[in-house]
């Protein structure tokens, strides 16, 4: 299953910015129930394994918050 970080205090908020929620194409974000101490509310994953480990969100973030890496069943992290 793929390693999805999220560093929540780098978002600007999904409802301000949602860039994330817009080019995954499983559309696994959802707004976290929590704010970060900015006042902004960071995207969570939903359905992690369905993630197809494209990367989209961690390149198109802005803020650099968002962190993917390539995993393969049982080798541990492939870069
Ligand atoms: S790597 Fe791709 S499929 Fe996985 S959460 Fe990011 S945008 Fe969605
Ligand atoms: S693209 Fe980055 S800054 Fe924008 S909502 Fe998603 S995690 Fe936050």
């Amino acid at each position: 299953m793929p390693e999805i970080r999220i560093y929540r205090e780098l978002c600007k908020g999904v409802e301000e910015c949602g860039i994330c929620r817009e080019v995954c194409p499983k559309k696994l974000f959802s707004p976290s129930k929590s704010l970060n101490r900015k006042g902004y509310r960071p995207p969570q994953v939903t359905q992690r394994e369905a993630c197809t480990q494209c990367q989209n969100c961690m390149i198109y973030c802005p803020d650099l918050a968002i962190a993917v890496e390539h995993r393969k069943a049982g080798k541990g992290v492939k870069k």
